[in-house]
């Protein structure tokens, strides 16, 4: 058993690119087009000798009766609140909060399992003064990561490694 840490958030918030980041491999598609590439969606990862098992909840589609695929934001959430033991719940630092983050939010305060906020997209220190307003999810301190410039992303795991 490994542990399963599940990347949550709205499309285009880089939850693709901080998954590969993370893996180290280049084995998703990163798009700009939300909907239109099929994710590798699990991949395992290590950090500082803790194997776990990563799950991007962007790539998961649902098929509808007939046969066309659909993601839910709603439906990922839930799915990794049930599954996951630790959530990384990403979000835009250079967007800031859209309605689609507090929805998320709001399912992710009660789900009484671990959730770290990242802010993604601080790619440089000065960008870095765009986090506080995330302070408004109410889901405690938010870790600004850049996962194109691999900023903070050692930040990160740490907390990961926190609660597994
Ligand atoms: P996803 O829909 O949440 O999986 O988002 P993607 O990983 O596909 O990224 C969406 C867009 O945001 C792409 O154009 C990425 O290049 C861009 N992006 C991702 N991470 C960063 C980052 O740290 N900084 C910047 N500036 N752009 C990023
Ligand atoms: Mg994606």
């Amino acid at each position: 058993y490994k542990p399963l840490v599940a990347v949550v958030g709205r499309p285009n918030v880089g939850k693709s690119t901080l998954f590969n980041a993370v893996v180290k491999k280049r084995i998703s598609i990163v798009e700009d087009i939300p909907g239109v590439t099929r994710d590798r969606i699990y991949f395992d990862a290590e950090w500082l000798g803790q194997e776990f098992t990563m799950i991007d909840t962007g790539g998961i589609e649902f098929v509808d009766q007939d046969n066309h695929f659909f993601t839910s934001m709603r439906y990922q959430a839930e799915l990794a609140i049930r599954e996951a033991d630790v959530i990384i719940y990403v979000v835009d630092g250079k967007t800031g909060i859209q309605p689609q983050d507090e929805e998320i939010a709001h399912i992710l305060r009660s789900c009484g399992k671990p959730v770290i906020l990242a802010v993604n997209k601080i790619d440089s220190v000065e960008q870095e003064i765009n986090i506080y307003e995330f302070y408004n999810l109410g889901l405690g301190d938010p870790i600004g990561i850049s996962a194109v410039n691999l900023m903070n992303l050692g930040d990160l795991l740490d907390e990961v490694l926190k609660y597994i």
